[in-house]
């Protein structure tokens, strides 16, 4: 299948895409964005489809997390090296309970742009309300509430890419060049366990991970896979100036891949059948997502899977369902049902997050560490009840001490919010919060 051109999709009118006040610099950032080095390789992407298909077999699991939303200010090595820390440390938990490979994909290096329900933010001032475009990723324009700072500029394009570049080539010297190192993972969850409060809960899984890395240095096993990772990226690709840019012919396979990260998904806000997202997901090879929230049927999960996997390929489709924590069990099940009668081929991924989102008394976007928990519970109930493989989760999580998820064991609570809330977006699990639930995920995943 060829790549549909930009025009043909922005002839079907995509959904939240920024109105830029020239459209000639959008040009301009496009054409420079088309001469760019690939960020990825579509050798790569195949790879990651292949273990992708493993996990829709239940012979692996996903872990995907990090920031619902990146910033250029936080491309520093503190920011990405905590944040890869919590997840390979959640990944050695899970892949010890769940005794299958972890396939460890990062919400980072290219997600830095933000559906919106509205188009719109007004907030009061002293001078009285003030509405200004809605802050849409640092991709689109600036967070700061003033009238220049939200003009979407068309050089955050650029921007973006050199970030992802920054991103990446740092998360590729972490995991190959011994930050990832087994034991020593293992040493930091030992400390986590040793600080927290739930410490007995903890400890007996630890223990045992301590006890089998033991085993296998008295026997003398020493293999590659102690030492280093694999680690994919992803993104929710929403800005099609900019992923169209990014999408090239693979000159192996003559095949078109998005080479701006392993990875790609569909929001729930763009997956219209007909729309020119799916439209543009359709064309390229990579491994894709697609959200699934409460609003969606069997029928359109059946119709989705048609378009945007018609040859029916193992690993290519993942469907991250997000129905939050009270609709998860009666609403999934149908989905579930059908689309596996049906022998459409899927992975299905709980996104535990984006149903549960409250305002909180004190005015900040929250979510309950304990509906995280139970929407992950519900999402294991339900496939075991259908005999279906519960494939994976993904998380907004950061690597630090913010405060923007109520309860956990810290029990923060809705006053406790303001203390370090940093998230520019949707909040996010803490360090602490993160790898708490990992532990109790592992719990699901050995009962
Ligand atoms: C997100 O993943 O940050 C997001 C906006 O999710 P959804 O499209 O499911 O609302
Ligand atoms: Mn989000």
């Amino acid at each position: 299948m060829s790549i549909p051109s930009l025009e043909q999709l922005q002839a079907l009118h995509p959904a939240q895409q920024p109105t830029y006040p020239d459209r000639g610099a959008v040009d301009a950032a496009v054409a420079k964005l088309r001469q760019s080095p690939p960020l990825v390789f579509a050798g790569e992407c195949d790879e990651l489809k292949d273990k992708i298909a493993a996990v829709s077999r239940g012979e692996a699991f996903l872990l995907a997390g990090g920031d619902c939303a990146e910033t250029f200010a936080e491309v520093t090595a503190d920011n990405v090296r905590n944040k890869l820390r919590v997840l390979l440390q959640m990944s050695v938990v899970l892949t010890y309970a769940a005794s299958v490979p972890v396939v460890k994909l990062g919400r980072l290096a290219g997600q830095y742009a933000k559906p919106r329900s509205s188009d719109t933010e007004t907030r009061e001032t002293p001078d009285g309300p003030v509405t200004l475009p809605a802050y849409r990723g640092d991709a689109v324009n600036g967070i700061e509430f003033t009238p220049e700072s939200r003009i979407p500029d068309p050089q955050r394009l650029v921007d973006v890419y050199n970030a992802s570049a920054a991103t990446l080539n740092l998360v590729r010297a972490f995991v190959t060049g011994g930050y990832a190192d087994l034991r020593q993972v293992h040493t930091w969850n030992n400390d986590f366990v040793r600080e927290s409060p739930y410490a007995q809960r903890y400890e007996l899984m630890a223990g045992e991970i301590e006890r089998a890395l033991t085993f296998m240095k008295a026997i003398g096993a020493d293999p590659d896979e102690f030492h280093r990772v694999d680690f994919h990226s992803s993104h929710e690709a929403l800005l099609l100036d900019y992923e169209h840019a990014m999408t090239r012919i693979d000159s192996r396979t003559q095949l078109p891949y998005n080479v701006s990260a392993h990875m790609v998904w569909i929001g729930e806000r763009t997956r219209q059948l007909d729309g020119a997202h799916v439209e543009y997901f359709r064309s390229i090879r990579n491994p894709i997502g697609c959200k699934l929230g409460p609003t969606a049927t069997a029928d359109d999960a059946l119709a989705l899977a048609a378009r945007l996997n018609p040859a029916n390929e193992p690993g290519r489709l993942t469907f991250i369902t997000r129905f939050g924590a009270q609709k998860v069990r009666d609403g999934l099940p149908p989905l579930v049902e059908k689309v596996t009668a049906e022998g459409v081929q899927v992975a299905w991924v709980s996104d535990p997050m984006h149903g549960n989102t409250f305002e909180a008394s004190t005015g900040y976007k929250t979510r309950r560490f304990d509906d995280v928990l139970d929407e992950i519970q519900g999402f294991f109930d339900v496939h075991r009840a259908l005999g279906t493989v519960p494939g994976g989760m993904m998380v907004e999580m950061t690597g630090d001490d913010v405060t923007e998820i109520v309860g956990g064991g810290e029990e923060i609570d809705e006053h406790g919010l303001a203390h370090r809330y940093e998230s520019v977006v949707d909040p996010r699990l803490n360090r602490v919060q993160s790898l708490e639930l990992a532990f109790l995920v592992a719990e699901m995943l050995r009962s």
